[in-house]
């Protein structure tokens, strides 16, 4: 019988899109020891392609702009099939987070008096897209890598190890989610590069895995975007 190699963290991330990266920077801030897994090579996320930018109705550029509105345009955008709530955190929450990637490094263009420009773009009332020339889903990758080499670098300060509350699995691909019982509890894995098969113990899980736009024969998504 093969005997798998097995590691035990708080805390395994599936996915280091925006949102995977972003859980991934949450749980190592709140202490926990967290992996983050992806399928292809870290960077290499469909968010890099995202290109208009981030809706946040910080109302830089139209003042009428604020978070209710841009609620409803996400529900209406959705057909109203959208979990109400997740679009509610959405609206609220948007300003707060392109603030924080700025001060974590991103750096969004300007209007002509220095706020956040804000572009306009389909199904928004207002114009309300901050954004970084055309490559703002690479300036997003780029400012949560860096954040996450940051964290890296805080533990190797305090416990002589990068990897010791925050480890990034490249190249690796989750085929199951394990369960105990009726709980989750960790993720099977298959590393590309040398076929080797691990387990990661753990009990949260969080999956970022992104979309599943390669359903579709003709599609702008990346290759990866498989579900
Ligand atoms: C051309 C284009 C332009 C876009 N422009 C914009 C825009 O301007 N503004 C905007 O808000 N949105 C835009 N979008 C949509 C946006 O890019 C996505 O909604 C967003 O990037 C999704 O992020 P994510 O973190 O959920 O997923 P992703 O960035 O796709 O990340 C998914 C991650 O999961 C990993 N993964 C998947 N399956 C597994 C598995 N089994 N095991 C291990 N890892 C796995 C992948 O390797 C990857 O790391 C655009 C989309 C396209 C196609």
């Amino acid at each position: 019988m093969t005997q798998l190699e097995r590691q035990q963290w708080d805390v395994v991330v599936v996915g280091a899109g925006g949102a995977g990266l972003r859980a991934a920077i949450e749980a190592r801030e709140r202490g926990r020891r967290t992996a983050v897994i992806c399928k292809s090579l870290f960077g290499k996320a469909h968010t890099v392609m995202a290109e208009g930018g981030i809706a946040a109705s910080m109302g830089n550029v139209n003042a009428g702009d604020n978070w209710q509105v841009h609620f409803r345009d996400t529900m209406r955008g959705g057909k109203f099939l959208n979990q109400w709530r997740m679009a509610e955190l959405h609206a609220r929450e948007a300003p707060e987070r392109v603030w924080e990637l700025e001060t974590w490094g991103a750096l969004f263009d300007r209007t002509p008096d220095g706020r956040i420009s804000q572009r306009n773009f389909g199904g928004h009332e207002y114009p309300r897209l901050a954004h970084v020339g055309d490559r703002t889903g690479l300036e997003l990758i780029r400012t949560l890598q860096q954040k996450i080499v940051s964290l890296q670098q805080q533990d190797k300060r305090e416990f002589g190890d990068y990897e010791a509350r925050l480890k990034v699995f490249q190249e690796c691909t989750v085929t199951r989610v394990l369960k105990d019982g009726e709980r989750v509890s960790g993720a099977f894995c298959y590393e590309r590069e040398s076929g080797r098969f691990f387990v990661l113990e753990a009990p949260a899980v969080v999956l970022a895995t992104g979309g599943i736009g390669k359903s579709f024969k003709v599609t702008s998504n990346s290759w990866e975007y498989t579900g």
